[in-house]
């Protein structure tokens, strides 16, 4: 689905990523783990077009998509992205929130978005929420509406950037176990997170990165049992 070559980004003379290649097959659960500045969010950030590539290849479905003339707006429709502070209309109700995009973007009609949407809030658990103020629910429901807002639109490919960092920790397993159904159901799925039950039990691949490079990456099972990289070791001994 995405195929990341020789990525390249720096903020000022502040090297971020430094020659990142990395793929992600269709319906792959691929997990990025790595300290705090390593350049997750800015990986991700540059997949769907948040960040602009300095040098190399994001190819998205066979198009590069740091290639001039992209049409970023129609790329967003395909790819969904769910942020750690949630980033909902606050103003709007759950079911508003879900159907905005694609009766603006999608042009699709009001009735029939309400129904996919309902769908979605059914499958996140939270069918009963619909008319209810965004502003009224607690941080794991106002994550599950914004996963279910993504899926509205169809996405063949959903970007996660620490969805569960901002929740208490009593409700951060409400939020893992709808993102653990939706990788049953095949979606393919690139989550940047410090979960490593997470990254150990439901990723099919992990990504350890460090500095600005991936370090190493490899099945959950030979990432957590016999880690190569020494920070990698370093890094999962926090964990244990
Ligand atoms: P965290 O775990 O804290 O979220 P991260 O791995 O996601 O960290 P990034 O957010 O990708 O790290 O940031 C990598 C580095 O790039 C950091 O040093 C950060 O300060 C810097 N950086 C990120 N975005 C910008 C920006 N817009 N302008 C300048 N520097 C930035
Ligand atoms: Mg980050």
């Amino acid at each position: 689905v995405i195929k990341v070559e020789g990525l390249r980004k720096s903020f000022g003379s502040h090297v971020v990523l430094k020659d990142i290649d990395f793929t992600v097959m269709p319906g792959e659960v691929v997990t990025i783990i790595g300290a705090s500045g390593s350049g997750k969010s800015t990986l991700l950030r540059c997949i769907n077009l948040l960040e602009i590539p300095d040098a190399g290849h994001v190819w998205f479905h066979g198009k590069d998509l740091a290639a001039q003339h992209v049409d970023v707006n129609k790329l967003r429709e395909k790819i969904g992205m769910v942020f750690q502070g949630f980033n909902l209309f606050n103003n709007m109700n759950v079911l508003d929130n879900c159907t905005l995009a694609p009766v603006t973007l999608k042009k699709m009609d009001k009735a029939e978005a309400e129904s996919v949407a309902m769908g979605h809030l059914r499958s996140v658990g939270l069918e009963e929420f619909a008319k209810a103020d965004v502003n009224t629910l607690s941080g794991g429901q106002k994550q599950r509406v914004a996963i279910a807002r993504a899926l509205c639109m169809r996405p063949d490919l959903m970007l996660f950037d620490e969805p569960t960092s901002a929740l208490d920790p009593e409700i951060v397993g409400e939020v893992l176990g709808v993102m653990r159904d939706l990788a049953k159901d095949g979606m393919t799925m690139v989550v940047v997170t410090h979960e490593m039950d997470f990254a150990k039990n439901v990723s099919d691949k992990v990504v350890f990165m460090d500095q600005g490079v991936i370090a190493e990456e490899g099945s959950p099972k030979q990432m957590f049992t016999s880690p190569k990289h020494p920070r990698t070791r370093e890094f999962l001994s926090r964990y244990l």
